[in-house]
């Protein structure tokens, strides 16, 4: 069941991958006349959105069953570095970024409709993150350590055993 999961998780983010290349070379290549938006490649990319996005939502639950609702994403994206999650925020915000700036400047978002292929790089991402975080978050959960080298749980940023703060990276556990 478990290598049925990473397997899953691995293509889900080869899938994810492509759609956001994908998306990011629609976005680019329409206005630079090299590869015009054709109608019918929409539907593919947010086709490719509920292709990936449905085992994500199933397979997300395995990451946050155990955790509350308002640490919903910090329990599901926890096996990925922090740079990862910076970047997806970035990627997030860049995106409704580059969909509402033209808005404010009074500008009909259908004048540019390349920014709509935007949108799905969104799901991919998450897409991706969580499932990066699906695989890696074993090896996360049960290397997190507080300073004074006490197992703590995955989310705790303090020690249930001594109250010192959780160690900042998870790899200072090999050290002790
Ligand atoms: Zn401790």
């Amino acid at each position: 069941m478990k290598a049925f999961i990473q397997v899953i998780a691995y293509l889900v983010m080869a899938l994810s991958a492509a759609g956001v290349v994908l998306c990011l070379g629609l976005y680019f290549l329409g206005p630079a006349g090299i590869h015009p938006l054709q109608a019918r490649e929409t539907p593919v990319l947010f086709g490719g959105v509920f292709v990936v996005w449905f085992p994500t939502v199933i397979l997300m639950n395995r990451l946050t069953q155990d955790f509350k609702q308002k640490d919903l994403w910090k329990a599901a994206l926890r096996g990925c570095p922090p740079w990862m999650r910076v970047a997806l925020w970035v990627v997030i915000g860049c995106v409704f970024a580059a969909f509402f700036l033209p808005m404010l400047s009074k500008r009909n978002p259908g004048d540019a409709p390349q920014t709509f292929v935007l949108f799905p790089i969104i799901f991919y991402a998450v897409s991706f993150c969580v499932m990066y975080s699906l695989v890696n978050v074993e090896e996360h959960d049960s290397s997190r350590r507080c300073l004074n080298g006490h197992p703590i749980s995955p989310l705790a940023k303090f020690c249930e055993e001594c109250g010192a703060p959780a160690a900042p990276d998870s790899k200072v556990s090999l050290q002790i």
